[in-house]
C-alpha cells in the first residue's frame, strides 16, 4: 500500500533497534490486512523517553512496541496500564486511544498463546518456570491469571522476589521457590516446563542446558523454550529425544506481535502461519 496523507504509524521504541524484525512482521500485517499503515524503529536515548512519548500523542501514532531497555521506564507516562502488565512490571505494546496511552505486555499473552494454539490446557496445571528474570515475571503473572494450580520457579540464585509477588496477587496459587536443580523425581509432578533463562541461547550460552540431560522426564510433561534462536535449543531436543511434546520460542514471539497488531488495529490477526513462513522466507528463523 502507498503511503499517502491518511498514512498512519506504528513504531517501535528501544535502543539499539538495529536487530529488530518487528518491522516485517507488522508491515507485512499492514498490507496483508488492508492497512493504510506503516512499520518503523526508533532508537531512543533513555532520558527521551518521555519527550517521545508525549511526541507519540502529538503525532497521533497508532501506538508502538517498547523494547529493551525502555520496557519499565515508560510506565510513569502513561495514562493507563493493564492490570497484567501493572503487576508484571513491564509493558512492551502502547496503543495511543485518542490521545490517551495505554500500556500492555503481549510478550505474556504470546507465550500463552503458543500453548493454546498447540492444543494444549493451562488452567489446572503445575507449572515448572527456569528462571525469574523479565521475561520469567511476565510468564508466571499470565499463566497464575490463568489459572494454573502450582507454579515451581527455579533460578541459579534462589529468588523469592518473584514467588512473593505471584503470591500477593494470587494468594490461592501454590508457589514454590527452588534452585536450578531439577531432579527426575521433581518432574514427575510436573505438567508444563518452561525455559526462561538465556541457557540454550545462540551465543555464548548455546552449548548450555538449564536442566541435566541424563533427566528422565515423565511423558506427559510439555517442554517449552522461550528462546528462538535456535529455535531448536539443547533442552528442546533432549524433550523430542523423549517423545514430548514442545513449544517454541518462536511461536511466543510471533503471536506477541500478533497480539500487539490487534490491540492498534482491533482486527483478529488470526494469521500465525503467514508470520512464520514469511520469518523463514526472509531467512530469520530456520526450520525446526
Ligand atoms: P533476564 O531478565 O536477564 O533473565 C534471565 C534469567 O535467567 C534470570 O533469572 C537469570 O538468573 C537466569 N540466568 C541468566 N544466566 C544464566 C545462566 N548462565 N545459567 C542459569 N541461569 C541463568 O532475561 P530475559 O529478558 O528474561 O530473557 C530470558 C530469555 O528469554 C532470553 O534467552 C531471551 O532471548 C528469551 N526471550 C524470548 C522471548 C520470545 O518472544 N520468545 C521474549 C523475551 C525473552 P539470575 O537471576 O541469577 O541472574
Amino acid at each position: 500500500m502507498e503511503i499517502n496523507g491518511k498514512t498512519k504509524l506504528a513504531c517501535l521504541l528501544g535502543h539499539p533497534v538495529g536487530h529488530s524484525f518487528s518491522p516485517y512482521i507488522h508491515n507485512f500485517l499492514a498490507e496483508h490486512f488492508e492497512q493504510n499503515m506503516k512499520y518503523l524503529c526508533f532508537d531512543i536515548e533513555p532520558d527521551q523517553i518521555q519527550v517521545t512519548l508525549e511526541g507519540l500523542k502529538a503525532l497521533h501514532v497508532l501506538g508502538c512496541n517498547v523494547t529493551i531497555p525502555h520496557k519499565i521506564a515508560v510506565m510513569p507516562y502513561l495514562d493507563e496500564i493493564d492490570k497484567n502488565a501493572q503487576i508484571i512490571g513491564a509493558v512492551n505494546t502502547i496503543q495511543n486511544c485518542q490521545g490517551k496511552l495505554i500500556g500492555y505486555n503481549t510478550d505474556a499473552k504470546g507465550f500463552i498463546q503458543s500453548l493454546l494454539a498447540k492444543g494444549h490446557t493451562i488452567k489446572g496445571k503445575h507449572v515448572m518456570l527456569l528462571g525469574a528474570g523479565g521475561a520469567a515475571h511476565a510468564i508466571a503473572v499470565e499463566l497464575a491469571a490463568q489459572g494454573i494450580s502450582e507454579l515451581t520457579i527455579c533460578n541459579p540464585i534462589q529468588t523469592e522476589a518473584l514467588a512473593a509477588l505471584i503470591q500477593e496477587h494470587f494468594p490461592t496459587l501454590k508457589v514454590h521457590c527452588k534452585p536450578l536443580e531439577v531432579t527426575t523425581e521433581q518432574l514427575e509432578t510436573v505438567d508444563i516446563l518452561v525455559n526462561a533463562t538465556p541457557m540454550g541461547m545462540l551465543g555464548e550460552h548455546q552449548l548450555e542446558m538449564p536442566i541435566d540431560k541424563s533427566l528422565v522426564p515423565p511423558k506427559h510433561l510439555v517442554v517449552c523454550d522461550i528462546i528462538y534462536n535456535p529455535q531448536q535449543t539443547h533442552l528442546l531436543k533432549w524433550a523430542l529425544s523423549h517423545q514430548l511434546q514442545v513449544v517454541y520460542g518462536i511461536d511466543m514471539l510471533i503471536y506477541q506481535a500478533l497480539s500487539s497488531f490487534e490491540i492498534w488495529t482491533s482486527l483478529k490477526a488470526d494469521v500465525y502461519n503467514d508470520v512464520y513462513q514469511l520469518l523463514k522466507n526472509k531467512k530469520i528463523i530456520e526450520s525446526a
